[in-house]
């Protein structure tokens, strides 16, 4: 059972990293963010398992209308494929959603313990990514936010054509200040699926 719930505030885990506040301007567009805009924020974190505390390694926020272009830009054919993965994971996706929403655990922490497809703990995940929808100044809690473990990722990027693989990379180096740093991380479609 899925419900549309939006929380009081937006949890600092989406807010931007360096200013400690909520994302105001689109990361793509450079459009001004309002309060009464509806936009993605995504984030990659990987696992310091030293201090075992996860750290961004990127993130950016995007405008309604900038991640609906990037879902035009995604070829038919990774769509399908998508679908077809998702599909193959509805079971856990499922699973994960009715145990949040029936129990009302409306809080970032809980959703942000499993991978959405495969289940598995993002704690003992190297790299994971968790995209969540603003909107109006708070979070939505529906079918996102999404977290993608770097197993799902891997997944993902076997399925995506070389024409979205192109198309996702050219994003990468638009919203990344220094890609070369991020060369192994593998880039997952979410915020243009929404
Ligand atoms: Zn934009």
């Amino acid at each position: 059972m899925i419900k549309k719930f939006l929380s009081d505030s937006i949890p600092k885990f989406f807010y931007e990293f360096e200013t400690e506040e909520p994302f105001k301007h689109c990361s793509l567009c450079n459009r001004e963010l309002s309060d009464s805009d509806k936009y993605a924020v995504e984030k990659v974190l990987k696992q310091n398992k030293k201090i075992n505390k996860a750290e961004i390694v990127y993130e950016y926020a995007m405008c309604w209308d900038c991640a609906s272009e990037m879902g035009d830009e995604i070829s038919e054919e990774s769509k399908e494929s998508i679908v077809n993965l998702y599909q193959d994971h509805s079971e856990n996706v499922m699973m994960k959603l009715d145990y949040l929403h029936r129990t009302e655990k409306y809080n970032i922490e809980s959703w942000l313990e499993r991978c959405t497809f495969t289940g598995k703990e993002t704690r003992v995940c190297g790299e994971y990514s968790v995209s969540g929808i603003i909107e109006g100044g708070k979070l939505l809690y529906e079918h996102s936010p999404v977290v993608v473990s770097d197993e799902f990722m891997e997944k993902m990027q076997e399925v995506l054509s070389e024409k979205t693989k192109e198309f996702l990379d050219g994003l990468k180096d638009e919203l990344i200040y220094s890609p070369s740093e991020f060369n192994d991380i593998i880039n997952s479609p979410t915020v243009g699926l929404f």
